[in-house]
């Protein structure tokens, strides 16, 4: 009798047992330090850049903002463009936000511009140009170009076809072999963009936070537990649980981590940022990050938070939409708590 679903289901019941028998007698901060010492793990290491020493590709007046362009790199061998978007008056300095995309054609795509660099002015698509949302709200933005996407799709898959929307398949597979991993490489390259964009003359460090959507917002979560200089987290279309996403719904290589399983679920390793400012952003009739795979991950967090004394650090929205940015609340609320304080 052919019984491999019931195998598979096995597996994942056992990894969840694992998990709550050692829960039941592990102290908060041990399990903390297993989780994020287990997480570096699965990630894979890369080389860092010893010496990052940025080029100025362009500075552009805009409607309101200065938009420069600038190349940087983080793990050595490997350069990327990043956006930075400054207020045109600014006065004193500013918090600042990495906004990071997710599928799509790279940075282009949420600083208001069409694939070629050309202004977009038509109806804004999934990302709702959010990082010019975010320099209009008064924050210095950086947007760095993830690999993968964009300029940044590989030469062997664009020989191939000139018209390979990424190349995650490529990369995830190539470093799953090595030992590492596509969001590995990623989270390097966002705290590459952090140790730059702390330095800017602009910019209050004191005052850094991240927002992500779906992909962008995987990576945005890791570098937030992984480097407490991210003082907000707004995590949009990606906060659920394993369970009802990637385990249940079929998605790109990019999402997944040997072996995570065996030691959290994704609420689990999300609480990590606790107790840090944090918000949950998804469309209720996201297809492939399902709402109540978000309602649970909200419960879990929220709990996470109340543990840490921090519940009102916490914020959600459940929106009526699908895989999409929506920011009606999450874009005030990064507001209030980075540039008003409220920490
Ligand atoms: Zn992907």
């Amino acid at each position: 009798m052919w019984n491999g679903d019931a195998f598979l289901d096995t597996l994942v019941v056992q990894a969840r047992l694992q998990r709550e028998n050692r829960a039941q007698s592990e102290p908060t901060e041990q399990k903390k330090t297993r989780l994020i010492r287990s997480l570096r793990e699965s990630l894979g290491e890369f080389e860092l850049t010893e010496a990052d020493r940025p080029t100025m590709l362009e500075r552009v007046e805009c409607d309101g903002f200065i938009r420069e362009r600038v190349e940087l790199s983080a793990v050595s061998g490997l350069t990327f463009g990043a956006y930075i978007l400054i207020p045109s008056k600014p006065s004193g300095k500013l918090p600042g936000v990495i906004a990071v995309h997710g599928h799509g054609y790279g940075s282009r795509q949420i600083c208001g511009m069409r694939e070629d660099g050309a202004s977009d002015n038509g109806d804004p698509d999934v990302y709702q140009h959010f990082a010019i949302q975010l320099v209009k709200k008064g924050f210095v933005v950086i947007a760095p170009d993830v690999i993968g996407f964009g300029e940044r799709r590989l030469e062997s898959d664009l020989a191939v076809d000139p018209n390979a929307p990424n190349s995650y398949h490529t990369l995830s597979t190539h470093l799953l072999m090595l030992g590492k991993t596509l969001t590995g490489l990623r989270v390097a390259e966002l705290l590459g963009t952090l140790d730059y964009f702390a330095r800017r003359p602009e910019i209050d460090s004191d005052k850094i936070g991240i927002a992500g959507f779906s992909g962008g917002s995987l990576i945005a979560y890791v570098a937030a537990v992984l480097d407490e200089r991210i003082r907000a987290s707004l995590l949009i279309g990606f906060p659920n649980t394993y369970q009802d996403s990637l385990m249940a719904v079929r998605h790109c290589l990019c999402n997944y981590t040997p072996g995570i399983l065996m030691q959290a679920e994704l609420p689990e390793l999300i609480g990590l940022i606790a107790p840090r400012p944090l918000f949950l952003e998804s469309g209720d009739a996201d297809p492939i990050f399902p709402a109540h795979g978000f309602t649970k991950a909200v419960q879990e967090l929220k709990r996470i938070y109340r543990q840490a004394n921090a519940e009102h650090l916490i914020g959600f929205d459940l929106f009526h939409g699908k895989h999409e940015i929506s920011g009606r609340y999450s874009f005030d609320w990064l507001q209030s708590v980075l540039a008003k304080g409220e920490q």
